[in-house]
This record gives C-alpha cells, structure tokens and sequence, in this order.
C-alpha cells in the first residue's frame, strides 16, 4: 500500500525534511524531545494550532523554516528526535517481538467505533475512544503487530459551548483534512483506495485513511465522496448521531466494511479484537468469508470463536445495542443465506433468554467470540451476571467472561515536570519498566519538596489554560463576564482545587456533591481552608437529561453566592482533559456502583501524584488500597437511588471535612503538606504500575491474542482456514 505525498513537501528544506514524517506520526505526542522540536519551531504556532504540527507546517512561514536549517540547536534537536523516532520503528529491541519471535509476521486487528488519539482528530467521546488510543500507542511502544481499524468522522464529536444560561450548544465544526495528521491511503496504482460494501440495497463506498501512531496504523473509513448517494455520505459525518437505523447501518460499515477494508489492504490479521459491540458484525462477515470458501457455518464459527476477542465496557444496558427484527431483517436478509443460515437461526445469534425484543450486537459478540472481557473486576463480575442468560444452562461463576482491567498509557498522560522526577528518580529507561511494581518503590526516595513543587508548577499550568481560554472565548465574543467567572478565572492555585470531568451520563452523578447546597457552601468559603471545584464535560447531545443536569450545576458555578469558586471548564477535551488530570489536587468520581465500568481518568490523575476520591467502583474498587486516596462509602447499600444518594453525598461530605481538607492545609514550616504528599505518592507508587496499558496490553497479548494466534496457526496446519485469504486491489 502506498499513502498520499502532502502539498508540505517542496516548503521544507531538505535538511530538516522529516518534519513532515514527524508530523504525520501521532508518536510525536507521546515523546517529550518531539514535543519540544516543534515547540522550538514556532511557538506562538504551537499554541495557537492547539499542538497540531501538520496545521503549523502549513501555516509557518517559509522564513522561519529557512532560520531552523542555520540553528545549530534546533538541527541537534531534530537529529536526536529522527534516531529515536528510527530507533522505536525497527523491531528487535521491543517486548513482543524479543518474546514472541514467531509470531511477528500477522497482526492483530482492533475494531473501534471511536479513537481518542489527541486533541487535532477528534474520533472519540469519551473513555471509550481514549482506552482505543491509548491501546494504540503501548501496542507500538510494545513491538505489538497491530492494525486498528475505525472511522473518519469529519464533524466528529461535537464542539462543546455554554449559552449564558447554562445551555449546552452542540457545534459541528468540519474539521479539514488537509489539516490533521491523516493521509488517504492509495492502491498499487497511485489512486485512492476505495472499498465497497453493501448496506442493505446500496452499495456505499469507502475511501479508505490512515493514521500512523508510532508503528500502529489506524485505517478510517469514510463515506463522504462523490461515488455515494448524499444521504450514504452522511453515514460517516458524526460520531453517534442519528437514529436506530443510521445506527445499524454505520455498524455494518464498520463490522463488514472494516473487513472488506483490511482484505483489500492485503493485510491478513490472525486475530481480531473488537472494542465493545459496535464492530460485531465483523463476526457474520468473517464467518461468511469462510461458509463461500467451503466451510459449513458450524465450522466457520469454530474458527471465527478461536481468533476473535470481545471487551464489553458497560453495565449500563442503553450502552448496548439493540436493533429491532425488522432492522436486522432489511438489512441482512440477503445475508443470512449466504451463511447457510435461516432467517430464524440468524436472528438466534443475537438473542438471549433474558430479552427477545431485538438482535443484541453484544449477545452476538458473546456467542461469536472464544476470549470475553469486562474492563475491571468488579465489571467483570457484574457482566456474568448480566449475560447469564446467554449461557442459561451454567451457574452464573461460569458463564465465559473475564475481566481485564483497563489502564491508560502513561507516557502520554503525564505532566513534564512529574517526566522529570520519574526520570531523575527511577531512571532515565523508566517507561521500559514502568508496569514494574519493583520499580516504583523509589518514589519513596523522592524529596517531599520536590515533588510537592513539580505539582505546584502543573497546577499553574492548569490555571494559565483555564485563563488563556476563557479570554479567547471572551474575545470572540462567545462568553459574557459572568460567564468568565465561572470559567475559572478567579480560582485561587493556593487553595484545593477538586476535579471532576467526565463525561454526563446520569450515573455519573456530576452533582453529588450539591446535594446538600449550604454544607457545600461551608466548605467553599471556609475563610482559612477555602475549598474549590472544576467540572468540565460533555451531556450526550441527545441526552436531556444530561443536558439539565449541566445546566444546574453551571448555574450553581455561576452564582455569586459561590465565588467564582466552582468552574466549569467548557468543551472537554483531549486537551484540557490532559490539564485537568496533571494540575488539580484531587480527582472526584461519584458514579452510582457498579455502573462505571472501569473509567479511567482517576489512573491518570494518580499517574501524576494526584489521588482519587471516589465511590468504591471500577478499578478503584480494586486500586484503593486505604493509604493512596479515598473511598466514598457508606459500609452500605440501598435499594432505593435516593437513599444511596444520600448516603454517598453524606459519606463524600464527611470526607472532605475531616480527612481531605484538613490534610491538605496541614502544613509544616516550609509550607509542604507531608501528610498529603504521603498519599501523593502511594497513589504513584501503587496505580502506576498496574493501572497502564502497559500491563494491560501485555495482559491482552498472553492471555487473548497469543493463545488466539497459535489457534490459527493449529486449525490452518490442519489444512482450514481461519480467513478467507486476502485478496488485493
Ligand atoms: C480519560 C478520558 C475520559 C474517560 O474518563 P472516565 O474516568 O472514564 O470518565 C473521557 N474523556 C476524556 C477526554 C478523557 O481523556
């Protein structure tokens, strides 16, 4: 496969010629020296393209570049960035090709309905997307052959903007291509490639992006081109618009375009991973590759269970979908044949005792699928019972799903200066070990005062970004000066500050804390302990309810009566979700057990010494350990939400008063929080090396993919087949 030149080449010198590489890698953003390079490039262009080097390559100017070619630091810079960049895209060094020699030829494919890579594209929603992402890049830092494949969403997800009373807009901005580090990829003949695939009656066709995320590549299928119908093109426009229908056929795009996208690519994956139930019907299209190949439909599920990996990531049931039989049967009723399939087996793959309202792309990832996961244990657990039905003949401890606990990738969540101490303290090589629990006993050694100043120093950061935006957004005439109040403007970098952003799902419970207003407003105005809070997030545009609960919580912010000690921080993002998780002092999560699956934001916030107070849920079930943060719980559980409610917001108030915000304040004569720094590092030394994607990809590798792969090896020895063989363009 060949990929597209950009107009940027004939404006780069020659010597520093692989800026444009540089740019056209997501590794960039994950590797401080690279960050920096383009920092030392143009650094008001930085800021201003929020961190897009392709945006800045088009727009610096000639000149500049021409200064760079005679700046001798600039040029040692750039030469130590290209040996490392060389040096992580050749092999031999890396875990999995060190350990598994034999099994480096095939790739392992990653089906995602969303991407959460950096701020520039942006292909997510919410943890979802980042868990893509961040899976992306440990597989790259670990040697992994890996191949994702997902959408291009030119609108994405929407622009986040808050009307003055506390409405959230949603914004469609179209974002060019021209302008982000994606390129089309091309056929043998230098044209764009383009795949087919039929959605029902229709044929649409999908020209085909790539991403490349260090040794990752990202494929991204797109509807929008002249080939298709207007109404087919907007099939690839948003990320979860439109209604059951637009749904169902975006999913078969994704299941069954995806597949057709990697044969014509001549990519031949052994085994397929699937990112939640969105891409399941890559099952029926692999399974059909094999029943036209010979196979019979039993035999070609065998094969399609032993290669093929499921992780479901939500306990709540509207996060599934369901498609309606007369969807399922417009849609495929000229497909079940081709599976040796009657309309009623068909419809059976996506059923379950429990519910026969309609076909369950997760019941058909579980049926298709050898290797189930949940993404925690407690979710795990959770998810046995759930699914039980499917598997009505087994108690529920055997119903065959696992867990394994997400983690996020660390070298691109945290902060420089925490960079720094880590590399001071526990080696310059430390990101090589960092899912080794050994490894970060050495946090301990770290000076308190030094740790406590790094985080000072990210805390101010947080604060500049908060003011540079609101005064953007004040400038362009999109905030009134009330609304710069409760932006955040006015917060104070001496006193605590708590985060809360997430995404706003209701059981999220993003007011909790409101439960009981005036006890609040004590805490926010405690004249020498004065407390404060940051919400940022995005409501579900078609989420009322959401919508309303934003709303309240802005107009509490917004209130005089409050201070300007409560911000909420507009249009989350990538971005700002970096800042908020590297600057505040302590990380909030009061989801309504066990409804957070795992989340992931609170592993962030530790990974930068910032520990979590959260409801005992997802992983911070199992990583509070009594020492590293703290626990909202009340010892109890109540049937009725409104009861829970009420004990958690007692527990969380109870909390605040007499554990976090006395710590916090209790400071010796150098004015450093011993006691909080303690916790500080617990909090490191205890979430890091478990809570990474470094751990987990490792754990998806030896556990799934690498039994899965030396299945394929076993059936295709035997003389089947386990695809269908690729075919090229
Ligand atoms: C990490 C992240 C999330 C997921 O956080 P949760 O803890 O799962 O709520 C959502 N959005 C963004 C932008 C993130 O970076």
């Amino acid at each position: 496969m060949q990929t597209a030149t950009s107009s940027l080449s004939p404006k780069i010198p020659p010597r520093i010629a692989r800026l444009e590489e540089l740019a056209y890698n997501f590794w960039w953003s994950w590797h401080r020296e690279a960050r920096d390079l383009f920092k030392m490039l143009d650094y008001p262009l930085w800021r201003s393209t929020g961190h897009n080097p392709v945006k800045m390559l088009l727009e610096v100017p000639p000149e500049r570049l021409g200064e760079l070619v005679a700046d001798p630091l600039f040029l040692r810079q750039y030469d130590a960035v290209l040996m490392a960049l060389d040096a992580d895209l050749t092999n031999g060094h890396l875990w999995f090709p060190k350990q598994y020699p034999d099994l480096t030829a095939r790739p392992v494919a990653y089906f995602s309905a969303e991407f959460g890579l950096h701020q520039s594209l942006p292909l997510y929603s919410g943890g979802l997307g980042v868990l893509a992402g961040d899976h992306c890049k440990e597989a790259s830092d670990l040697g992994l052959p890996f191949v994702a494949v997902g959408f291009l969403y030119e609108m994405g997800y929407f622009r986040q903007r808050i009307t003055p009373d506390g409405w959230q807009e949603a914004i469609y901005p179209r974002f060019k291509p021209e302008e982000v580090a994606i390129r089309e990829a091309l056929c043998d003949d230098g044209e764009c490639l383009f795949v087919p695939v039929e959605v029902g009656d229709r044929t649409v066709h999908l020209q085909v992006w790539h991403v490349q995320v260090g040794r990752t590549r990202l494929y991204l299928m797109d509807a929008d081109n002249d080939l298709n119908a207007p109404w087919d093109r907007e099939l690839t426009a948003r990320l979860y618009g439109g209604d059951q229908e637009m749904r169902i056929q975006q999913e078969i795009v994704l299941g069954i375009g995806g597949v057709r996208v990697l044969r014509a690519l001549g990519i031949d994956p052994h085994v397929f991973h699937l990112n939640e139930g969105h891409s399941a019907f890559l099952v029926l299209e692999r399974a059909r590759e094999l029943v036209e190949a010979g196979l019979s439909f039993d035999e070609a599920r065998q094969a399609v269970q032993a290669t093929t990996v499921f992780t479901t990531h939500t306990p709540v049931p509207a996060g599934h979908d369901v498609f309606p039989f007369h969807l399922v049967e417009k849609y495929f009723h000229t497909y079940w044949p081709r599976l040796g399939l009657s309309r009623e087996q068909f419809l059976e793959l996506g059923s379950h005792t429990g519910n026969r309202q309609g076909f369950n792309m997760t019941v058909l990832a579980l049926r298709m699928c050898g290797q189930c996961n949940g993404v925690s244990k407690l979710h795990g657990e959770v998810s046995r019972q759930m699914w039980q039905s499917v598997w009505p003949d087994r108690p529920v401890e055997q119903v065959p799903i696992t867990h394994i606990t997400n983690g996020i990738h660390v070298p691109a969540w945290i902060g420089e200066a925490i960079n720094k101490i880590y590399r001071r303290y526990l080696g310059p090589d430390w990101v090589e070990r960092h899912d080794d629990p050994a490894l970060w006993e050495r946090i301990l050694d770290v000076p308190d005062e030094e740790l406590w100043a790094a985080h000072l120093h990210l805390k101010r950061k947080l604060m500049s970004l908060i003011r540079e935006r609101a005064r953007q957004r004040r400038i362009e005439g999109l905030m009134n000066p009330e609304q710069v109040l409760c932006a955040g403007t006015f917060l104070d970098p001496d006193a605590l500050i708590i985060g809360f952003a997430r995404r706003f799902a209701t059981y999220k419970r993003a007011s909790l804390i409101f439960h009981d207003l005036e006890r609040l407003k004590r805490l926010l105005h405690d004249r020498y302990r004065p407390v404060q809070f940051i919400f940022a997030g995005k409501a579900h545009p078609a989420d009322e309810g959401g919508k309303r609960l934003l709303q309240q919580i802005y107009n509490i912010a917004k209130d005089p009566a409050v201070g300007g000690r409560i911000a909420f921080i507009e249009d989350y993002d990538l971005q700002v979700a970096r800042y908020l998780v590297q600057g505040v002092d302590v990380w909030l999560n009061t989801p309504r057990r066990p409804y957070e699956a795992s989340g992931t934001s609170g592993q962030k916030a530790a990974a930068n010494g910032i520990p979590s107070l959260s409801v005992l849920d997802g992983w911070w079930a199992e990583g509070y350990n009594g020492a590293n943060g703290w626990a909202i719980d009340p010892g109890q559980r109540y049937d009725d939400p409104a009861a829970q409610d009420a004990a958690d917001a007692e527990a969380l108030y109870h909390l605040l008063e007499n554990e976090v915000v006395p710590l916090f304040y209790k400071r010796d004569a150098d004015d450093v929080p011993r006691g909080w720094v303690r916790v500080m590092k617990e909090a490191i030394r205890t979430v890091v090396p478990v809570f990474c994607t470094r751990r987990m990809v490792k754990e998806y590798a030896e556990r799934f993919y690498i039994p899965a792969a030396r299945r394929a090896a076993e059936i295709e020895s035997l003389g089947l087949r386990i695809t269908a063989g690729a075919t090229h363009v």
